[in-house]
Formats: C-alpha cells, sequence, structure tokens
C-alpha cells in the first residue's frame, strides 16, 4: 500500500472506559475478524483483566477499512498498556503512531490515567480525536464531560465523537476521523531501514516475536538484522502483518506496523524501544529515546518448601525470557532459607509475577514486603544502592541514606480532597499544588518518598475516596532523609525478612503497630512468644503472644473420631502458608504485616 493510505493509531482510556469493546469493535465493523471468531479469541483473558484492573493488550491489529473517498485504507491498531507500571511502554506505543482515539466514558468522565496517557500523546505530537463512549448509559452526560475534557485536558472537542462500543453507535463517524484527521507516515522507503519496537512476547517454538514499526526503508524476509542499542544481529526467519493473527509477507516499509521472529532467545535481547536497522546497510543513528526499564520495587520470594528452590529458580529463568523488566538473584534469609530478591516495575508487575508463579508453576511462596532502591553513602565516602534492608551498613558506617520519591498526581471528586491530604500527609508527602477543574474533578500533587506509596498506598487512596479518585505518578530522583532500619525479633530471634527502613519520626509508632499486627497475626502456640521492635540494639515496642490454653483437640474428646480428623485436617491446609521461623510457625499475612498498619 501507498504510504498515504495507511493511518497508524492506539486507544488512550483510563480502565475501564472501554478500550477492549472498542477495538473488538473495529475489528469487527472492518470485517478484520468475524463475529463467531472474536467471542473466543478476544475476550478470553477478561477475568484476569478485571481481577487486575489492567488491560491485557492484543499488541496489534491491521484492518482494511473502505472509507466514504471509495479509497480503501489500511488502519493500523497499536494498543497501549493501561497501568502506571509499564508507562515506558506506553510511551514507545505511542511514539508507533500519528494518532490516538481517547476513550473517555460519558457516565465518567475523565480519570488520572486518561490525563496520563493524554499528556503521552501530546508528548508524541499525536493527533488526538476525542471519543465519548456509554452514550447508552442512562447516567451518560456526554455535553457535561465534553466539558470537563476542555477544561482538564485543554483539548479541543469540537470534532469529539459521541458513541457507545456496547450498542456499536458511532463506530463508522470513528473511522471515518481516522482517516480524514489522523495525518499519514511520512514517505521515507528510500532512507536506510530503521524500524521501532514496541512490543514482544516468547514464543516457544519460534522464539521472540517481535512488534514493530518501520520508520524509515524498508525491511524483508531474509534480511539480517542489526538491534542497534543491543548490538545484536539476527535473521528474520518470518515476517508479517497482525490481522490480528499473524500473516506472513515478504516486505514491509516505511509507515507499515508488522512483527517478525529470528530465532531470538530472551526478550531481553530485542527490548521494546531499541531500533532496528539493517546490517548490511546500517542508520547512522538509533530512534531517539531510548532507556531502559528498570526496576522499582523489590521483594523476597522464598519458597515454603525448601524443596521448591530449584522450581522457583526454573520458574523465574523462563518468566524472565518473556518479561525483560522482571530481575532476581539469589537471596539467603536467615529466617527463611534460599529465595530469590526480585524486582519489577511497580505494584502490579509484583502481583502479577507472583500470581504465575504460583498459578503457571505451582509454586506456594512466601513473599516478603516490597521495598524500594536507597543509596547509601559510607563514612569513608562509598557510595552505593541496596534494594534489601539488610544491606544496610551499621549506623556507624554510614553517613546518609537517600531515597526514591515520586511526583503523585491525584484527581477526585472535591469532598475527598480533605481526606486524601490526610493520607499523603501521614506518608511524609510534600504538597506542591491543587487544581480545582470541576465539583468532581480536583487535582492533588504532592511529592511522597516511593516507599510509603508501594506500601498499599493505592488501596487506601482508593477506600478513602470510595473509588471515586484515581492516580499516577512518576519518578523524581532521591534526596536524602533520616532513615533508620527497623527489626523485628520473634521469640527473641531478630527475623531478618521482617525488616524494614523508616523515617526516624515514625519508627515507634510503626514499631507498636507491627508488633501489635504480628501479635494479631501469629497463632499461638504451646509456649509464650515475646515479640519485640528494635532499632539496633534497643527495644522499641513489645507485645507477647500467651500460650495456649488448652489442646485444640480438647473439645473433640468423646466425639466421632471424623470430626477430630477433619480438625486436623483443617489445622495442616492453615498451615500450609506458615514459615517456620525456629520453633514458631509464621503465616504469609506477617510478612506483609508493614503494609496493613493505619
Ligand atoms: P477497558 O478496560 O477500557 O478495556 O474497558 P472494556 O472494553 O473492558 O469495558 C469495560 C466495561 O464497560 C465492560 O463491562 C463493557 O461491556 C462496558 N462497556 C464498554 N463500552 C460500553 C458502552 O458503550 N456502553 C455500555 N453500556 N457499556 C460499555
Ligand atoms: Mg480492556
Amino acid at each position: 500500500v501507498s504510504v498515504s493510505r495507511i493511518r497508524n493509531f492506539s486507544i488512550i482510556a483510563h480502565i475501564d472506559h472501554g478500550k477492549s469493546t472498542l477495538a473488538d469493535r473495529l475489528l469487527q465493523v472492518t470485517g478484520t475478524v468475524e463475529q463467531r471468531q472474536m467471542k473466543e479469541q478476544f475476550l478470553d483473558n477478561m477475568d484476569l483483566e478485571r481481577e487486575r484492573g489492567i488491560t491485557i493488550k492484543l499488541q496489534a491489529a491491521r484492518m482494511n477499512y473502505q472509507a466514504q473517498d471509495g479509497e480503501t485504507y489500511v488502519l493500523n491498531l497499536i494498543d497501549t498498556p493501561g497501568h502506571v507500571d509499564f508507562s515506558y511502554e506506553v510511551s514507545r506505543s505511542l511514539v508507533a503512531c500519528e494518532g490516538a482515539l481517547l476513550v473517555v466514558d460519558a457516565s465518567q468522565g475523565v480519570e488520572a490515567q486518561t490525563l496520563a496517557n493524554v499528556y503521552l500523546a501530546l508528548e508524541n505530537d499525536l493527533e488526538i480525536i476525542p471519543v465519548l463512549n456509554k452514550i447508552d448509559l442512562p447516567g451518560a452526560e456526554p455535553e457535561r464531560v465534553i466539558e470537563e475534557i476542555e477544561e482538564v485536558i485543554g483539548l479541543d472537542c469540537s470534532n469529539a465523537i459521541l458513541a457507545s462500543a456496547k450498542a456499536g453507535k458511532g463506530i463508522d463517524e470513528i473511522l471515518e476521523s481516522i482517516v480524514r484527521l489522523i495525518p499519514p507516515p511520512q514517505d521515507t522507503v528510500d532512507e536506510p531501514l530503521r524500524a521501532l519496537i514496541f512490543d514482544s512476547y516468547y514464543d516457544t517454538y519460534r522464539g521472540v516475536i517481535v512488534y514493530f514499526r518501520v520508520v524509515d526503508g524498508k525491511v524483508r524476509k531474509g534480511d539480517r538484522v542489526r538491534l542497534m542499542i543491543s548490538k545484536k544481529e539476527y535473521d528474520i526467519d518470518e515476517l508479517g502483518v497482525l490481522s490480528p493473527n499473524q500473516i506472513q509477507l515478504d516486505e514491509l516499509h516505511a509507515g507499515e506496523v508488522g512483527y517478525f521472529a529470528a530465532a531470538i532467545k530472551a526478550v531481553e535481547d530485542a527490548r521494546v524501544g531499541d531500533t532496528i536497522t539493517l546490517a548490511r546497510q546500517p542508520a547512522e543513528e538509533p530512534l531517539p529515546g531510548y532507556t531502559e526499564a528498570k526496576p522499582m520495587v523489590f521483594c523476597g520470594l522464598f519458597p515454603i518448601d525448601s524443596d521448591q528452590y530449584k522450581d522457583l529458580r526454573d520458574a523465574l529463568e523462563k518468566l524472565k525470557l518473556s518479561d525483560a523488566a522482571l530481575s532476581y538473584e539469589p537471596e539467603t534469609s536467615s529466617a527463611m532459607g534460599f529465595g530469590f530478591r526480585c524486582g519489577f516495575l511497580g505494584l502490579l508487575h509484583m502481583e502479577i509475577v507472583q500470581e504465575r508463579l504460583e498459578r503457571e508453576y505451582n509454586l506456594d511462596l512466601i513473599v516478603t514486603a516490597p521495598s524500594v532502591i536507597y543509596r547509601v553513602t559510607t563514612t569513608v565516602g562509598e557510595v552505593f544502592e541496596i534494594d534489601n534492608p539488610n544491606q544496610l551498613p551499621p549506623p556507624g558506617n554510614r553517613e546518609s541514606i537517600e531515597e526514591p520519591y515520586v511526583r503523585v498526581e491525584i484527581l477526585t471528586p472535591e469532598a475527598y480532597v480533605g481526606t486524601l491530604m490526610e493520607l499523603c500527609q501521614t506518608r511524609r508527602g510534600i504538597f506542591q499544588d491543587m487544581k480545582y477543574f470541576t465539583p468532581t474533578r480536583t487535582n492533588l500533587i504532592y511529592e511522597i518518598p516511593l516507599a510509603e506509596m508501594v506500601t498499599d498506598f493505592f488501596d487506601r487512596m482508593k477506600s478513602r475516596s470510595r473509588g471515586y479518585a484515581s492516580m499516577e505518578y512518576h519518578l523524581l530522583g532521591y534526596r536524602q532523609d533520616n532513615l533508620v532500619k527497623l527489626d523485628l525479633l520473634v521469640n527473641g530471634d531478630p527475623v531478618d525478612s521482617l525488616s524494614t527502613i523508616v523515617h526516624r519520626d515514625k519508627a515507634y509508632p510503626v514499631g507498636r503497630a507491627l508488633t501489635e499486627k504480628l501479635k494479631e497475626l501469629i497463632p499461638r502456640h504451646q509456649f509464650k512468644i515475646p515479640i519485640q521492635a528494635a532499632i539496633g540494639s534497643k527495644i522499641i515496642a513489645s507485645e507477647h503472644i500467651p500460650a495456649l490454653r488448652k489442646d485444640v483437640l480438647a473439645k473433640c474428646y468423646g466425639g466421632d473420631i471424623s470430626r477430630k480428623k477433619k480438625l486436623l485436617q483443617k489445622q495442616a491446609k492453615g498451615k500450609k502458608r506458615m514459615k517456620s521461623i525456629g520453633t514458631v510457625d509464621v503465616p504469609q499475612e506477617a510478612f506483609m504485616a508493614v503494609l496493613k498498619l493505619d
């Protein structure tokens, strides 16, 4: 096809505003996917999606559309991940487009992810077409929401489309607008090849499947290509487009979107954001803006049963093939034994990986509380980073500790401003700004230590605002503060995997709250168990768990034997998620206790 008849676009939306439904509808109306095929293919992953509040990507889809001007256009829909953890991938996907549909639920209005994604799209100079979705709902107020978009985002909505992805309303108008308003790619077919990797996945048989957009030049099956950042070279075995099933072709040129396979062993070797060029005739410069996705949140993963250590290692190795952002290295804990310290882009990423390890690899894991990377300067001027509180040098050997800060933007109805400001304040937030847009949209801006964010901030913001507030954050940099390591002792023994780094001002309340929480979470044993919090050798809080008064089986005396058996089975099941620390059985929840304090 001629470049002038290609349109590359993505759909940006806050979770649940109808991105997937609209994408499905576009595929259907353009005849790309038949209705029958549709159900099986695209609605599959809905459960996980709903549970997690994320949108699972369809990656990319090429549609043929005959417009009212009589011409047939190729529309490439490039999907973006819908969560802040993956904002780097969002911007890569957007770089591969010239325009975006901004989908806003007409009964809800602008949310934090709407805002963040629009800013990314504007930064990339994309043509934005506002789509007011769900106008079939009785509560839909498209006019109000249009005002809100103009007010909050400052986006001209004169060409906004009123639509219902569910009822199939406004779909033709959307397709026409894509053709009319979104500019075609530039025609740079004669320049040396440069193609941007915007996504990839690992296929057991063909190796990594790379999704890319050709920016300049052309690429053919059989070409030897070079990845300009990783400096690796591969021969393209298979090349094609996504329709959305893979359809093989011999050549793709500037402006087109497709996939290739080249027996690449791990997604790490073909990272999102890298530039592909021809080995025999390379471009001079890679496409701009490559940065590595860096893990921000760390936790320890330990098998409950130490026999599963090797299985855990194998599972992480396999997951890593398809997830370049995941990092892991062996960790030995005196309390937990052998496990791994794993790094993630954010909390959601962490949960997804944990869940996959348990669901797909059948592992029973104990997960320690999430932590961030601290930067430590020692008294002899050495600077290094730690991702585990236990790597902190003793107080006498360290000069300073710095921690990462993020800028958080919360969009909330005015009614919750007070309680959310209080939340930010208790998380050591520094107030920056408050912008009042409409009664339902106030923008609160804070700078908050990332460590305070990874401990359950999102859930608390949701519950304090009854689900109405939404947020986005990005990393600002490192700042020094008065931080100390808080240790927990169970039955007199320090439990390294319960140690955390906290601000000195919070050490006492956190120490008290933690010991109380552990008292609640650790079951009674035959003996009394002291629980203590300490900074260095100084005990700052203590509790104890009283000994069991009588045997749990005592109440079964005289009862029938099957009831007794049932009770024992129940106990055994409850024990599954326990780790023995010395003679004390500690449940999984205890290692996350620091998340459940206030
Ligand atoms: P996503 O998270 O942005 O991908 O949103 P989905 O496409 O998964 O849609 C979220 C929910 O809104 C689903 O239950 C859809 O059925 C529903 N939905 C999507 N579009 C419409 C619409 O136009 N009208 C109504 N009433 N519901 C819709
Ligand atoms: Mg979706």
